[in-house]
């Protein structure tokens, strides 16, 4: 049985790092990251990496289909039974899709969703400094598409946060703090759910 824990947060929360570390401090835990695996797909010059370039240049989802393929091939394939994957879901439809999915696969069973919580002016001063430093810039961290990044994350927010509260799934995590204390927090949390 995979035990599945979901990771959202705005552009420049930081979930990416939080769950890098997390994954870093145990060998039992695998994550992926959504943004990671589609500029991965990108960089791989393929077909499919030309269609994601073409939303994710401009800050735009891509496709719910390639979206759920990606996360189920990436849980389905990880070498470990513990599996967070950073980034999904970011819309009603992909919220619903992946609990479809969950329905009748009895082997992976999502365990809990975890919300770094910035303000957008945080997350702002984070993405705009990450675009000025050449060594981590990413070609969509400026601030039009920032913009859009966070208009996008923030409009299904509400319904996401009720639709997992409701289910008794939705941890927030304050994500304003120093990155040993969130992780330790998220880390915590999960040690205590596998
Ligand atoms: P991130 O690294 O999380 O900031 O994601 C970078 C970009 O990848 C986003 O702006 C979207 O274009 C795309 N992306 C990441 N996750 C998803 C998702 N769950 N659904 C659709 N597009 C996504």
């Amino acid at each position: 049985m995979k035990k599945l824990f979901l990771i959202i947060g705005a552009p420049g929360s930081g979930k990416t790092t939080d769950a890098q570390l997390i994954a870093k401090k145990h060998t039992t835990i695998t994550h992926y990251s959504t943004g990671d695996m589609f500029r991965a797909e990108i960089a791989s010059g393929s077909e499919r990496g030309a269609i994601i370039d073409s939303f994710v240049s401009k800050g735009n989802l891509v496709p719910i289909d390639i979206a759920i393929e990606t996360i189920v091939t990436a849980i389905k394939n990880a070498p470990n039974n513990v599996v967070i994957i950073d980034g999904y879901p970011r819309s009603d439809e992909q919220m619903n899709t992946l609990d479809k999915y969950l329905k009748q696969e009895s082997e992976v069973s999502l365990i809990n969703v975890i919300e770094v919580v910035v303000s957008k002016e945080i997350a702002c001063q984070r993405v705009l400094g990450r675009a000025a430093d050449a060594v981590v810039a990413r070609s969509d961290d400026n601030a039009e598409i920032f913009n859009n990044r966070m208009k996008l994350y923030t409009d299904p927010l509400k319904s996401i946060q009720e639709f997992y509260t409701s289910k008794n799934l939705l941890t927030q995590i304050n994500g304003e703090r120093t990155i040993e204390i969130i992780v330790n927090e998220i880390d915590e949390l999960i040690q205590s759910r596998i």
